[in-house]
């Protein structure tokens, strides 16, 4: 294993029986031990009631093993009247990291009119958001490059973070982090093809890749093994796995 420490950036809690998803804290424990991983950034997405969903993950995650998980806040445009008091208590009161949005839940895309009052607070904040690039409610006609094009240009403060983003040998996504300000890739994904995260390694982006598990739909041992095995060398692999997290989130490591 690596001598370097290792941040998930991407990992959920809320059981979700259909998908054998168990939110077990103590089995993230135990997996993350054994995968040689030593923090985990945890969300909650599943449920629309977002104070509900982030006091999940504060109480029975963050506040049982405070070193090695890390809160991710969820709102939902579903409850506008809600979203900035839920923004302001999960990063002042629960002191979470960064902001987790999921459209599809919405049915609406990111850049619909819903999530505007969000991305504002948090361009005002300079909060990073990791968000699909893009999603199949995207509107016809929208490109990865256009869309993000508009939201580095309107809300220039916010670090993007792509979740999948750099998993497949994806131009679109390598594009669109070469050309603009503020992006990050994220590595997890079910889809293991044999330049998946190496192809945005060899465009040069060591510097702006995340690794990431979505534990627990997948299992944290496979997905760190996509990065410590892959084809680049140890130093970037260190970034990947966690020196690049620690930088974005200013954790005091
Ligand atoms: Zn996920």
């Amino acid at each position: 294993m690596i001598n370097t420490p290792v941040i998930d950036f991407h990992a959920h809690c809320g059981s979700w029986g259909r998908f054998g998803v168990v939110d077990d804290p103590n089995l993230y424990i135990r997996l993350m031990d054994s995968a040689g991983i030593d923090k985990a950034c945890i969300n909650s997405i599943f449920f629309g009631d977002a104070r509900w969903a982030n006091n999940l993950v504060y109480d029975r995650f963050v506040t049982k093993f405070p070193d090695r998980f890390i809160g991710v806040a969820f709102v939902t445009p579903h409850y506008p009247e809600e979203t900035i008091k839920e923004l302001d208590r999960s990063f002042n009161k629960l002191n979470f990291k960064f902001l987790k949005l999921y459209p599809l839940y919405y049915r609406q895309p990111s850049d619909s009119g819903g999530f505007k009052p969000i991305f504002e607070w948090a361009n005002q904040k300079e909060i990073p958001i990791m968000c699909h690039g893009k999603d199949d409610i995207d509107a016809p006609g929208t490109t990865l490059i256009k869309k993000y094009e508009k939201f580095s240009k309107d809300y220039p403060k916010i670090k993007w973070v792509l979740a999948h983003g750099a998993c497949m040998p994806d131009i679109n996504s390598v594009t669109v982090a070469k050309e603009l300000p503020n992006i990050w890739l994220e590595t997890c994904g079910s889809p293991t093809p044999l330049d998946g995260i190496s192809f945005a390694v060899n465009h040069g982006l060591a510097d702006q890749i995340l690794f990431g598990s979505d534990m627990p739909l997948f299992d944290y041992r496979h997905q760190i093994a996509k990065v410590t095995a892959m084809d680049a060398s140890e130093e970037d692999k260190k970034k990947i796995l966690g020196l690049n997290a620690i930088k974005l989130l200013k954790l005091d490591i």
